[in-house]
């Protein structure tokens, strides 16, 4: 099979003809359709995140048909399309996992992370962590909800019942988050990169009340914030933009440093907090919310070959929505 593999941090991502891999027990075969590309993939590739197995097929926006079943698989059969989130495998026996904080598991393993993901033409997955998808969404258009939908809506759900909230980043995450936020009928400030004008149209056409840069401070004061873009100096810009008693989530895995900032600007009880990863649960109920709403993803196809020119565009700030790698036919 064809795949696009990481070899060292840092590199480019190389084409290459690799095996097919086979389903252990438990494990699904799956044709890839679509992946989208994700920015903490840029942060694996970039070295940011430095357990990374080697070498590395990334990607964890997985979405595909089963193509074969190991021994004891139940849940899938042969045709079946599913998708493939982040979480790949959890311990089960942990404090955590026994707790309903599978997120959080001790030994946690993470697809197109520490089990080689989507950027391929095959991939195998731990059926327990495949989801179903919405037959109302193509495989392109569904890619970007496994994980900007999934985690997006865990940071939403951290806000609490925040009337006005604030989006911080307006890429792949914030352009599903403000379609869940305004169903339930909150108010979107978003807030892009100053003077991003192609950013700010995008944000106001998904129908964000206000628009305006990253350093600004809104008309009205946000109950709770959520941050995307993974700049740490946008945590004290959001804390003076909200309330006494707001929120301000990091939903983002990896942050440049938290500059210096007074007190008096987390005093008055707001919060600030960070979201890592996602449970089974996030992915049930938020893949069952969104055709209600309808959420609709802007996505931009690209064959799988140009996985390096997807993550080069997601770098540079341009992208409005998604970037998904359509594998293609097998071969
Ligand atoms: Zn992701
Ligand atoms: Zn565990």
């Amino acid at each position: 099979m064809r795949a696009m593999v990481l070899s060292a941090a840092r590199g480019p991502l190389v084409e290459r003809e690799m095996p097919q891999p086979q389903p252990a027990t438990g494990q699904v075969l799956i044709h890839v359709h679509a992946c989208a590309v994700c920015r903490t993939d840029l942060h694996v590739v970039d070295g940011e995140l430095t357990d990374p197995k080697l070498p590395l097929i990334p990607g964890h926006e997985i979405v595909g048909t089963v193509a074969a079943v190991g021994k004891s698989v139940e849940r899938f059969a042969v045709g079946d399309r599913v998708g493939i989130p982040w979480l790949g495998w959890t311990c089960g026996e942990c404090s955590f996992c026994l707790s309903g904080r599978e997120n959080l598991c001790d030994r946690a393993r993470f697809t197109g992370y520490q089990i080689d993901g989507g950027y391929a033409e095959y991939t195998v997955a731990d059926e327990r962590f495949c989801f179903a998808l919405p037959p109302s969404y193509g495989d392109a258009e569904a890619a970007p909800l496994l994980c900007a939908g999934l985690i997006g809506y865990r940071a939403l759900r951290f806000a609490g019942d925040a009337r006005r909230i604030g989006l911080y980043g307006f890429g792949a995450a914030a352009h599903i988050v403000a379609q869940v936020a305004r169903y339930q009928g909150r108010e979107v400030f978003a807030f892009t990169r100053a003077g991003d004008a192609d950013a700010q149209s995008f944000a106001r056409g998904l129908g964000a009340a206000w628009v305006g840069g990253s350093e600004e401070i809104p008309p009205e004061p946000l109950d709770a914030a959520i941050i995307f873009a993974p700049v740490g100096g946008l945590i004290p810009a959001a804390l003076r933009a909200t309330a006494k008693g707001g929120t301000v989530v990091c939903a983002g895995i990896h942050m440049s440093d938290i500059p210096a900032f007074p007190y008096r600007d987390l005093w008055e009880e707001r919060t600030i907090r960070s979201v890592a990863n996602l449970t089974r649960r996030d992915a049930e109920e938020f893949l069952a919310l969104a055709p209600k709403i309808p959420v609709k993803t802007t996505v931009h196809e690209r064959p799988l070959a140009e996985a390096n020119q997807a993550l080069a565009a997601l770098r540079s700030g341009t992208v409005q929505g998604a970037e998904v790698l359509m594998p293609g036919p097998a071969t």
